[in-house]
């Protein structure tokens, strides 16, 4: 497949974003940077340097709904949208499905033992869709799917990262368009989200993304074109790298929690002090991971208490 990588800058600390204009059957790009008029200019003159126009484009495929891949979606008024069926409902800014965001985001912080007051300030899902766009998918892509206009070209579930995750194998290739799934400098969030599917609760966003690595390692990759920084190659390794890592920081929240019956909040404060008040849903979101992992591998247990409260501790 020929391939064509666009950097977009976004506003967030991440840095650039990665687009990837593929010439199949099909002229697709993959991801469209986040809704800002930076974005826009590195949007067209990308597609330009790759040797074509914006009104070129016939399909819009996203790795995942995070508004720094999923913005510009409204530059193709006439392309076909493409992706997992959870971009849907952002793409909408479906009233009904923010407030399920909200009202799910208000009883996970209550659980994990956030003071009630603050509560209201810290669930602002509205905010995060002021750089997503507006054009709601044309066609759900579900795991397996083959992308229409590029036959070999298979879409993978890959959730963890984002509830809408997808990853793109191309069977002749061998090679991968990664989205957030792996990373050249930084090791995505396993961000908690509400699943499309309401009954499943809460995600355990780490343990699914640590399985959709698992899938990744399945592939025989050559190279892997990634939503940030580089490309990359040998992926079992920095896969193993990556778990390694993750099970050393893990078994870091292990020991600081000790002998003690802690609430996630509780246990965020004692990891990151300086920073858990500012970036209370990212802070809480590791931290969680985290006691999800060594729940999973039987070193912690977590039981409610009276108040509906999570306490942890160690088994
Ligand atoms: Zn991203």
């Amino acid at each position: 497949m020929s391939i064509y990588k666009i950097e977009i800058p976004t506003p967030y600390e991440v840095g650039d974003v990665n687009a990837f204009v593929v010439k199949g059957d099909a002229l697709t790009i993959f991801d469209v940077g986040p809704k800002t008029m930076e974005a826009y200019d590195a949007l067209k003159w990308g597609v330009r340097a790759a040797g074509f126009q914006l009104q070129d484009i016939e399909q819009v495929v996203l790795t995942h709904h995070h508004p720094d891949h999923a913005g510009w979606v409204d530059a193709f008024p006439y392309a076909e949208i493409l992706g997992h069926a959870y971009n849907d409902k952002w793409l909408r800014h479906d009233e009904e499905f923010l407030r399920y965001h909200e009202q799910f985001y208000s009883e996970r912080l209550f659980e994990h033992g956030v003071p009630q007051e603050y509560i209201q300030p810290s669930v602002h899902v509205r905010r995060e869709l002021e750089l997503v766009g507006e054009r709601p998918l044309t066609q759900i892509l579900n795991d397996g799917d083959e992308v229409p206009g590029h036959p070999g070209l298979q879409a993978f579930e890959t959730l963890g990262h984002a509830q809408s995750h997808l990853i793109f194998w191309d069977e002749k290739s061998h090679n991968v368009i990664g989205g957030d799934l792996l990373l050249e400098k930084i090791t995505p969030n396993p961000l908690i989200e509400p699943p499309l599917e309401r009954s499943l609760g809460r995600t355990k966003s780490l343990l699914q993304y640590n399985a959709s690595l698992e899938i990744l390692r399945q592939l025989p990759v050559k190279t892997m074109y990634t939503g940030h920084g580089a490309d990359l190659e040998d992926i079992p390794q920095l896969i193993d790298k990556r778990l390694e890592r993750q099970h050393q920081q893990s078994m870091k929240v292990y020991e600081l929690l000790g002998d003690d019956q802690l609430t996630v909040v509780q246990m965020t404060q004692r990891l990151y002090p300086s920073i858990f008040q500012r970036m209370l849903g990212l802070t809480l979101s590791k931290t969680l991971g985290h006691l999800d992992y060594l729940e999973a591998i039987n070193l912690v247990t977590s039981m409610k208490n009276d108040e509906g409260v999570y306490l942890f501790k160690r088994k």
